[in-house]
């Protein structure tokens, strides 16, 4: 297959791109590198399959050669993230998205959408599944994403009712691994760099707010399960076992052998309570199942940021 993933220097973006070319398939990333990064991919631009084009996906793309899928994941993803970049959150969810789905049915390629679970916002129902339409505060701080978010998932399936297009929706759920980015505020690696560090770790609230964390690697297979697929979705992805953000920080501590301590820090605006997916619809449509305990999905990650010397401001000795 001929894939375009936008987004694709991306963290999800990255490893994405590489199991498409490990499967054989080619790829074309296109990336502004707004929170991207060219380290992710440099490894990539090797092989003869892998071609990457820096553009903003906010401006209508043409591709030479012909589309088979096109996986659209480019949009800023952390609070941190669509905190310091509003308007272009906003506008790569709507222009950006309404670009790929037309690059899409040009080709009569299958289109991918990477919704998120923060279409549910600060969900009334518990655990979440894909018939909950969520509780969105529509002009609060995380409402440039959660909205357009949102949006995409609207214009994509108006492109599926009225054009044909072959389109699919994953709702992805906090997912965490190698390549995030020390510094984009994400509870997991903020609580690494922290541990690493030994900074005190700075939990939001009193920490019982939860979150269910998804390793990297089951994300992927669960996005390639999508592309494959013919389904519309949406599907949920993401791993079910609930954790509290107190109970991950003891978790990050223990793994790395920290004596750093827990920082209480005010809970932000709008932060949703509770998080948990249903993921028995992804499980019958696409037959995915998250594998990868918290626990060991942790430890590659803490190993990872080991690995990379430049990453950390104080690397501890091990
Ligand atoms: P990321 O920030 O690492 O990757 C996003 C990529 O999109 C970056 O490379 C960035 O430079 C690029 N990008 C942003 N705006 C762009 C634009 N206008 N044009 C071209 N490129 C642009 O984030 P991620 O965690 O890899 O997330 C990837 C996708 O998955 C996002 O759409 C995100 O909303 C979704 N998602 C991720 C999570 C998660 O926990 N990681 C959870 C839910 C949804
Ligand atoms: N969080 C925290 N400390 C941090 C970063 C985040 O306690 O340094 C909390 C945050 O308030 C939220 C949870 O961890 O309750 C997950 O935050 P993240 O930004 O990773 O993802 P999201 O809120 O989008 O699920």
């Amino acid at each position: 297959m001929r894939v375009v993933v936008s987004g694709g220097s991306g963290f999800l973006g990255s490893h994405l791109c590489e199991a498409l070319l490990r499967r054989g398939d080619s790829v074309r990333c296109l990336d502004n590198f707004s929170s991207g990064r060219s380290a992710n991919i440099a490894h990539l631009l090797r092989e003869p399959g892998f071609d990457c084009t820096a553009c903003d996906v906010t401006v209508p793309f043409r591709s030479s050669g012909d589309v088979d899928a096109v996986v659209h994941l480019a949009s800023p993803a952390s609070p941190f993230d669509y905190g310091r970049l509003p308007l272009e959150t906003l506008a790569t969810g709507s222009r950006g998205t309404e670009n790929l789905l037309r690059l899409a049915v040009r080709h009569s390629a299958r289109f991918v959408l990477a919704s998120t679970s923060e279409v549910y916002g600060d969900p009334q129902m518990h655990p979440q599944d894909e018939d909950y339409w969520g509780n969105v505060n529509p002009i609060g701080p995380r409402s440039v994403y959660d909205e357009a978010k949102r949006f995409a998932e609207a214009l994509s399936m108006a492109y599926r009712r009225s054009q044909g297009a072959d389109v699919g929706i994953v709702r992805i759920f906090n997912t965490y691994g190698p390549r995030m980015r020390a510094q984009d505020g994400r509870v997991v690696s903020s609580f690494i760099r922290q541990a690493l560090e030994e900074e005190p770790l700075t939990v939001f609230g009193d920490g019982s707010q939860t979150r269910s964390f998804c390793y990297v690697d089951d994300m992927v297979r669960g996005l390639l399960a999508m592309i494959d697929s013919q389904l519309p979705g949406p599907f949920n992805l993401g791993n079910p076992t609930e954790r509290t953000v107190r109970e991950l920080a003891e978790l990050v501590l223990s793994i790395t052998g920290s004596d750093s301590e827990l920082r209480f820090l005010p809970l932000p605006v709008d932060d949703p309570v509770r998080r948990r997916p249903v993921i028995t619809r992804a499980g019958q449509g696409l037959g995915w199942h998250p594998r990868v305990p918290l626990e060991e999905g942790l430890r590659h990650t803490v190993d990872w940021f080991l690995s990379q010397p430049d990453t950390l401001v104080r690397p501890r000795e091990r």
